[in-house]
């Protein structure tokens, strides 16, 4: 609302639209009324359960945007994660997008912050909207000393939150069939389907508060990640305690 934006939503696989896909939703509107000004792309993307997006199809998606004249904004909050489970490296990636935003928080280990990137002109002008959006903060300095030591040292451990994401997939796939497929959780976000096998999803996720774990519930989903703070042990336990908490909402 208060950028005055709206927005066209591509319902793709993955939570990736093929350029064929975003060369249609980029055709001009004969009426010139529906104009888009930019396309915006998400890796690894999120809700569709942390899946990577290769390079070669930013490439094609980034080519059709050329094509039709309009910037490529990438949304890498997660992009870190993307790059060690693609081995493509950000820089890789960042050449793609007119601009690119990471968060120096999640799996980066920083307790806060984000970064934007752009050339001289669009980083300036975001400041200038960061500021009218009431987002001037004067004393960052000294949580923006955290968001270094995370640039330098979370993306070399990145690789043990995916392990422990697949290894926590494989148990819970094991406890209770057919709630999700380990092969498709490609970096640190696992989304387990409960109402599947007949249990609502903020059961289990109350049940597994009760049994010490805490996850979340989005889009009808039970949702757990693997970051800097939960270590194969923690994993092992709550594969250990999954059983319960899930049987137990199923009765109850
Ligand atoms: C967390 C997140 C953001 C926002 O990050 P901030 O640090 O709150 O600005 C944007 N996009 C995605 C996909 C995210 O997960």
């Amino acid at each position: 609302m208060l950028s005055g934006i709206a927005f066209v939503e591509l319902e793709a696989t993955r939570g990736q639209p093929p350029a064929e896909m975003v060369a249609e939703a980029l055709r001009p509107d004969p009426y010139d009324v529906a104009a888009v000004d930019l396309v915006s792309l998400e890796n690894t993307h999120n809700v569709a359960g942390g899946t990577v997006m290769a390079i070669d199809e930013l490439r094609a998606v980034r080519k059709a945007c050329q094509e039709a004249g309009v910037p490529l904004y990438l949304d890498g909050a997660r992009i870190f994660n993307a790059s060690v489970a693609s081995g493509t490296p950000v820089r890789e990636y960042a050449a793609e997008a007119d601009a690119l935003m990471f968060c120096l928080s999640k799996g980066l280990g920083a307790p806060i912050g984000s970064v934007l990137c752009g050339d001289a002109e669009f980083t300036r002008e975001a400041r200038r909207a960061k500021i009218l959006f009431g987002g001037a903060w004067r004393q960052a300095g000294v949580l923006a000393a955290a968001g270094l030591v995370a640039l330098e040292d979370g993306p070399n451990r990145l690789q043990e939150d995916h392990t422990n994401a697949r290894r926590l997939a494989e148990g819970i796939a094991e406890a209770s069939l057919g709630t999700l497929d380990p092969s498709a959780v490609e970096t640190n976000i696992v989304y387990v389907d409960t109402a599947s096998v007949g249990v609502d999803p903020w059961d289990a996720h109350d049940r597994l508060k009760d049994e010490g774990v805490l996850c979340s519930v989005l889009g009808g989903k039970v949702r757990m990640l693997t970051h800097r703070d939960v270590t194969a042990g923690d994993v092992e336990e709550t594969i250990r305690r999954w059983p319960a908490a899930v049987s137990a909402a199923a009765v109850g």
